[in-house]
């Protein structure tokens, strides 16, 4: 996954550091349907994957809102 990234971070697109903190995050969660496969995974800091999940249960919230 690290080369498929070139060794960056999906969310801040800064470089991944031997000092990191390294989570596999769903790119679609779980919650919404999303897989367990390799296509759906992706590497983020630690710090960009709660920003990330934030962002995910913020857009559920607006859909609700809007429906
Ligand atoms: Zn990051």
């Amino acid at each position: 996954m690290l080369k498929k990234q070139k060794g960056k971070c999906n969310q801040c697109g800064h470089y991944f550091m031997p000092e990191d903190l390294i989570e596999v995050d769903h790119i679609i969660p779980r919650s919404q349907g999303g897989s367990d496969k390799y296509d759906n995974l992706q590497l983020l800091h630690r710090h960009c994957h709660d920003v990330k999940t934030a962002q995910d249960s913020n857009g559920i919230n607006n859909n609700d809102r809007e429906r």
